[in-house]
């Protein structure tokens, strides 16, 4: 995520940082650099603009020339800065009324039904809501289908009316329909264009007015840049929205959006988006953010995330197993996959601080699971839970079952075979055991 800016944020502020003693000059040639690493993100001119004179001010206020640390105390600056630009505090979603009407916006393409989707899913299983989706497109039919394929991903209702061509008859009765069968969450699809056209912005604006809803996001993709922020502008003119949703960070984004959207429009971003999957959303923190940017990493995210995974029951069966001697490969496969419901590596990388830049040239993919879990699909319950009886011929079998080679698949024995002796010696008689198992 914005590892181009990242890099050269990085390389402003190093000057910095490494210096004993900073003047005038290097702190003002600093910001001249700030500024053009914001521009290069294609972060709007006069937000970079103000954003440097900020904090030019702020530096002279706060007389950071005769601070101790000068140039950490620079790095807050911009980072406070950078947070307060992107909304400062985090805004939440507004989930009042019964049942609560969440209406979206945006260009087609934008990742507006995808972005239904994973908050219908988040709200179902973050906030145990039961939500009801609506496809709202009457001119597409294809848009339908593909909100009920996603409703169908999620275990999530869709209502449509393929044949009505009014949406503001089709959301008024799914509101009517959710009041009568439980549901508390109304997310309206609607239909969007390739670009802003009038009788789109009529359309949804007669929506907005008819259904009232608590939330009306607008949802933007992060890659268009300044474009971005145009459409924001407009689409906000006309709806008065509440929130923007940033779509596709996972991408190669340049960062422009995420950090002038909300001083452009004066709306908070609330949510992004950073993937295809359907738990490829996260609350939107400027905080949080604004360490990311800096690369600082984003520890709180990445502890959450774990948190949020971390199944107490599963992890007392594996203690157990553990302390019996029967943690096998049908364990281990089970951890990969708690892993893998993290995130993408990549997308955990960056939130660990200094690693996405020290890893920023590694190809870190998430294919790299895939061989060891083929390897395992390969090997038969016994061989699962006695690795032992696995011997050359059925080494090779597991290797042309699983498209991976013999070394591969003794690399991975190999590893697993540390991995259970490791386990062993942490749960009894932990570290000393350890240390004689490594030589000491
Ligand atoms: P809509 O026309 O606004 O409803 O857009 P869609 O939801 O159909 O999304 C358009 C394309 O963007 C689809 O191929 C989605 O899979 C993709 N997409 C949506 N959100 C994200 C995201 O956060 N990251 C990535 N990489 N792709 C996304």
């Amino acid at each position: 995520m914005f590892d181009n800016l990242s890099d050269k944020l990085d390389k402003a502020l190093h000057v910095l940082k490494g210096h004993g003693s900073i003047t005038e000059v290097n702190v003002a040639e600093t910001l001249k650099e700030v500024r053009r690493a914001l521009l290069d993100a294609d972060v709007n001119f006069k937000t970079a603009k103000e954003f440097t004179n900020t904090v030019k001010e702020k530096a002279l206020g706060q007389n950071v020339l005769t601070t101790l640390q000068p140039g950490q105390l620079m790095v807050k600056l911009v980072k406070d800065e950078l947070t307060e630009l992107m909304g400062g505090e985090t805004a939440g979603i507004n989930l009042s009324g019964t049942p609560t009407v969440i209406l979206m916006s945006g260009l087609q393409g934008s990742g507006k039904t995808t972005f239904s989707g994973k908050l219908a899913n988040y709200l179902k299983t973050k906030k145990a809501k039961k939500p009801l989706l609506v496809a709202c497109d009457i001119y597409r039919p294809a848009a339908i289908n593909q909100l009920h394929v996603v409703g169908d991903q999620i275990g999530v209702e869709v209502y449509s009316e393929p044949e009505n061509k009014n949406p503001v008859q089709i959301a008024q009765n799914a509101i009517a329909h959710a009041k009568q069968n439980g549901f508390n969450v109304v997310i309206v699809d609607t239909a969007g264009r390739l670009a802003i056209d009038e009788a789109m912005m009529t359309e949804i604006a007669n929506v907005h007015k008819a259904i009232n809803p608590q939330e009306t996001l607008f949802v933007v993709d992060a890659m268009t840049g300044q474009d971005a922020v145009n459409t924001a502008k407009t689409f906000n003119e006309r709806l008065n929205f509440d929130g923007i949703v940033l779509t596709k960070l996972d991408g190669d984004t340049r960062g422009g959006a995420a950090i002038s959207i909300k001083s452009v429009v004066d709306k908070p971003i609330k949510f992004i988006g950073t993937g295809e999957k359907m738990d490829a959303i996260d609350v939107f923190h400027p905080a949080r953010m604004a360490d990311r940017i800096l690369g600082m990493g984003d520890v709180v995210s990445l502890v959450e995330r774990a948190q949020e995974q971390f199944d107490e029951e599963e992890a007392r069966k594996i203690q157990k197993k553990i302390a019996k001697n029967q943690f096998g490969f049908d364990d281990f496969l089970n951890q990969i996959q708690q892993v893998k419901k993290m995130g993408s590596m990549k997308d955990l990388v960056g939130m660990i601080p200094g690693a996405g830049k020290a890893l920023k040239d590694v190809d870190i993919d998430d294919d790299a699971f895939k061989g060891i879990e083929a390897i395992i699909h390969s090997m038969t319950p016994t061989e699962r839970t006695q690795p032992s009886v696995i011997n050359g011929s059925r080494k090779k079998r597991i290797a042309s079952g699983s498209g991976t080679s013999v070394q591969q698949v003794n690399q991975l024995l190999k590893q697993f075979d540390q991995m259970s002796k490791m386990m062993k010696m942490m749960q009894g008689g932990g570290g000393r055991k350890m240390m004689q198992a490594m030589g000491k």
